[in-house]
């Protein structure tokens, strides 16, 4: 293990002073595991004022002083440093009734949720690892510190951080762990909708995101009831291999890390069980399942207080999952000019990773690709795509006579034209047009 530049200095002033201090949590769990750590925090022996004195004169953010931390900028980046504390009780199952600052870092590591970031590292005194962390690290096994039933009703979060280290690491939740997640799991009713969210969608971006929401399926539910009705919904249709929710998980699992393309995936079908028929023939059809997909995401994400942006982009990603595309250039230029470039390759993903989880048509794939290629090669022509681009713009529509609304009409039906072909893109052309469609209406 190598400490970077930045971390190792701050120990060693912490040191200089007296102070003990240590690499703690998920920087030495990633540095055992042989992957980059994305940040390193620190934890000391040093009160918060201690570590004033240390860090005077450096640039530091004091916001977490009364929880024991204290951030030092540094030219490597951010570092978090963390008084040794120990939690006190939890009696509202979330935030701690107090901070006790410790003296031990064993007490400090008792606090900690997993063992596998229940660890702490020193350049010269090596690993303090008291709940077994290298082991269950060595094992892939995700395993409470202590009673887990005592920790998640401490704080619910944890049953959802689980999940998320699952996905992330592909670890194995040890089995007395797993069963204290779902006795305790009713307990996340008073986690704040934005935590619940942030460990959603971490969960979601994990590697190992399908075997993850296969195993906490139930876990999964309790937060999206919506999404239950999913669970072994039998599509009955050649066109798919497995049931609504199974269906759901390999899509997901397909598309890029990316939140909003991962939650899309994961919705686009929570429609479908509300909208199930069965023909004659005994095979299953869910007409108008994407307006229903629609309905119910937007009652989960408006509860989990995602942004309106992240919010209109899953939306109309879940909505038009299943609007075929067309064949012709006309109708991909008249899709890309409603949606534009950005979301229409958001749906080209989610369409792929659609057509991968069915599971049954290896060749809509390719139709896809294809797709992608005549989406490039629309762009390389640089169409007229939007009405920025058109060859007149409001003066013009303002100088024929047209004003407050019809002006904007106007030019979306020019749009339309030169999109559709029946019209050149050029001023003269436009405004022959403009006018020809002005007496349509006064003769109508
Ligand atoms: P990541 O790679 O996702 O940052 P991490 O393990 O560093 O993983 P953080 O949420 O950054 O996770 O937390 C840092 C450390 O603080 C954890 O390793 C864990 O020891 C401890 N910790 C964080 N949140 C909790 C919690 N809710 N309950 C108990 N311990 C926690
Ligand atoms: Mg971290």
């Amino acid at each position: 293990m190598r400490l970077p530049e930045h971390a190792a200095r701050a120990i060693a002033q912490l040191e200089a002073a007296g102070f003990e201090t240590w690499a703690v949590g998920g920087c030495v769990r990633d540095s055992l595991r042989g992957t980059e750590p994305h940040d390193w925090d620190l934890c000391t022996a040093a009160r918060p004022a201690q570590m004033q004195t240390v860090f005077a004169g450096e640039r530091v953010l004091e916001t977490g002083l009364r929880h024991g931390t204290l951030t030092l900028l540094t030219d490597g980046g951010p570092l978090e440093i963390t008084t040794f504390r120990a939690d006190g009780g939890y009696s509202d199952g979330r935030h701690p009734d107090g901070v006790r600052f410790v003296g031990r870092i064993e007490d400090d590591l008792a606090r900690r949720d997993f063992t596998v970031g229940a660890m702490a590292w020193h350049p010269e005194r090596g690993l303090c690892d008291p709940f077994g962390g290298r082991d269950d690290l060595q094992n892939g096994i995700l395993r409470a510190v202590g009673d887990p039933d005592t920790r998640f009703q401490e704080d619910a979060l944890r049953i959802l951080r689980a999940v998320r280290f699952a996905s992330k690491l592909g670890f194995t939740v040890e089995p007395e762990t797993a069963a204290a997640m779902r006795r305790q799991v009713a307990r996340l009713d008073c986690i704040a909708a934005e935590r619940v969210r942030e460990e959603l969608t971490g969960m979601l971006c994990g590697r190992f995101v399908q075997r993850a929401l296969m195993e906490f399926a139930d876990v999964i539910g309790y937060v999206l009831p919506e999404l239950t009705p999913m669970f072994g919904c039998n599509q009955q249709n050649p066109h798919h291999r497995y049931d609504v929710w199974e269906h759901s998980v390999r899509a997901t699992g397909q598309v890029p890390a990316e939140p909003v393309l991962r939650w899309s995936m994961l919705l686009h079908d929570c429609g479908k069980p509300a909208c199930k028929t069965v023909d004659e023939k005994g095979i299953g059809h869910f007409y108008g399942h994407p307006a229903v997909s629609r309905e119910l995401a937007e009652g989960i994400l408006t509860r989990l207080r995602f942004s309106n942006e992240d919010s209109a982009r899953i939306l109309l990603l879940v909505e038009q999952h299943d609007r075929p595309f067309g064949d012709t250039d006309k109708l991909l230029r008249r899709r890309l000019s409603r949606i534009g470039e950005a979301r229409f390759r958001d749906l080209l993903a989610i369409k792929k990773g659609d057509v991968v989880g069915q599971g049954t048509h290896p060749g809509d794939i390719a139709w896809l690709y294809d797709m992608e290629q005549r989406l490039n090669r629309v762009l390389a022509e640089d169409a007229c795509l939007s009405l920025r681009q058109l060859a007149v713009d409001g003066n013009d529509m303002g100088a024929l006579g047209l004003s407050g609304p019809a002006v904007g009409e106007m030019l979306q039906a020019l749009l339309d034209a030169v999109i559709d072909e029946q019209t050149d893109n050029t001023r003269e052309a436009l405004l022959a047009c403009a006018r020809a469609r002005m007496e349509e209406r006064h003769d109508e």
